[in-house]
């Protein structure tokens, strides 16, 4: 295992507008505020969602479309640096009027209904997103 050690700095507690791309609002969000490393949770309700499964043989994405209102039960992600820019990572679970629940790795297209989010800025050393030849992803070099 390897980590590095960090301190909260500031808090956000935020809404993000009906009919807004969740993914392109959060990161908009942390580049707005200068936040580098953090952690997120958001919950609410989307009108349309676009979640990611990684195919670790293929080494890509693959995405799958729901096209209906749905609960996001809930959406979990860190904030970190990929490229120098603040880069999201989140995964949302969500769930349908039967209580179903799909989710997987959050993409752009996933359109809010109503998102409730806070996000924990941390403090320390920045933490860059390198490429990481075994798993193809863009993984923390710690
Ligand atoms: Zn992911």
């Amino acid at each position: 295992m390897a980590a590095k050690e960090y301190t909260r700095k500031r808090t956000f507690v935020g809404r993000i507008p009906h009919g807004s791309d969740l993914l392109n609002s959060l990161t908009d969000f942390v580049k707005e505020k200068g936040i580098k490393l953090g952690r997120l949770q958001m919950i609410g309700a989307v009108q349309r969602a676009v979640a990611g499964f990684y195919d670790c043989e293929a080494q890509k994405y693959e995405n799958f479309v729901f096209e209906k209102p749905m609960e996001v039960l809930s959406l979990v992600g860190n904030v970190s640096l990929k490229d120098g820019q603040p880069f999201i990572h989140a995964h949302i679970t969500l769930s349908d009027e039967k209580g179903q629940s799909f989710g997987g790795h959050l993409m752009e297209g996933t359109i809010v209904f109503a998102a409730e989010f806070i996000i924990e800025e941390l403090e320390g050393e920045n933490l860059e997103r390198e490429f990481d030849k075994t798993t193809g992803l863009a993984l923390w070099d710690i």
